[in-house]
């Protein structure tokens, strides 16, 4: 399946591009001077410290170059080696207090950090071909995607919707009839892990907002995930809604065909 730039946004790439440009400028000045540090006559367990950490530091700015690397294929949509990917991936989870604050300090939005994150993990996600059974797939969403004034209780069982077609529950119980997925509601995180502890799915697609998917993000490695960030017409945790056309182009990448 073709990747659909619209569904990770456009900007991500840019964004982490420039935070990562400065992250390799600090470490590389750090470098320079941990250098010259050594170069000078001192004892020989200052020089082994110092000659240590500019190794440690040239490693760091060798991943930071590496990810830019991929980044830049992603974004040209060419393929990525799987060392690339993995590399990518492992400096994406481990680089994220990094990054966060860095963009706080240049006025970046918390969530538009976030989105990045979770539009690059879509990007990675995206670039790798699944044929997983519908079975194995598992849709997440929270209890907010339900009309405040329903009162029937989906989150036991989402069978309990009467399938009115005020929410997006009715339209994502047709997806689970006719692919044959998971379909859950979930109060929070405590019950998505246990969800995805009972289902041991193969692939996870998560609706939510751009803090919850990220949180998602950082506790499952193992199972490739599609995020999708909900929409919140009437603020946080009400009456939200998700673009379904996303939830079922992200069924279909991962589904035996
Ligand atoms: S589709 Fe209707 S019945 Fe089902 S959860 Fe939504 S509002 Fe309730």
């Amino acid at each position: 399946m073709e990747i659909d730039r619209k569904f990770y946004g456009n900007n991500s790439h840019k964004m982490f591009t420039f935070l990562l440009m400065i992250m390799l400028t600090f470490v590389l000045a750090i470098s320079a001077i941990l250098f010259y540090l050594a170069s000078k006559e001192s004892p020989l367990l200052y020089q082994v410290i110092i000659m240590g950490s500019t190794i440690f530091l040239s490693v760091i700015a060798m991943l930071i170059l590496l990810t830019i690397f991929a980044l830049m294929l992603l974004w040209y949509n060419k393929k990525i080696p799987r060392i690339i990917k993995v590399i990518m991936e492992i400096s994406i989870n481990t680089s994220y207090p990094i990054i966060m604050t860095l963009g706080q300090l240049l006025k970046y939005d918390k969530n538009t950090i976030r989105g990045a994150y979770t539009n690059l993990n879509n990007q990675l996600v995206l670039s790798t071909k699944y044929s997983v059974a519908g079975e194995n797939i598992l849709i997440l969403t929270p209890h907010c995607i339900q009309k405040s004034f329903c009162p029937h209780k989906i989150t036991t069982d989402v069978y309990n919707c009467k399938r009115c077609s005020l929410c997006n529950v009715d339209k994502l119980l047709e997806f689970r009839e006719k692919y044959g997925v998971h379909f859950n509601i979930v109060t929070g995180g405590t019950l998505a892990r246990k969800m995805i502890v009972d289902i041991r799915p193969k692939a996870i697609i998560a609706i939510a907002c751009e803090r919850d998917l990220l949180s998602g993000l950082m506790d499952v490695k193992k199972v490739p995930i599609l995020a999708i960030v909900n929409k919140r017409p009437e603020g946080p945790c009400v009456n939200t809604h998700v673009d379904l056309k996303e939830v079922e182009k992200a069924i279909l990448h991962f589904i035996k065909e």
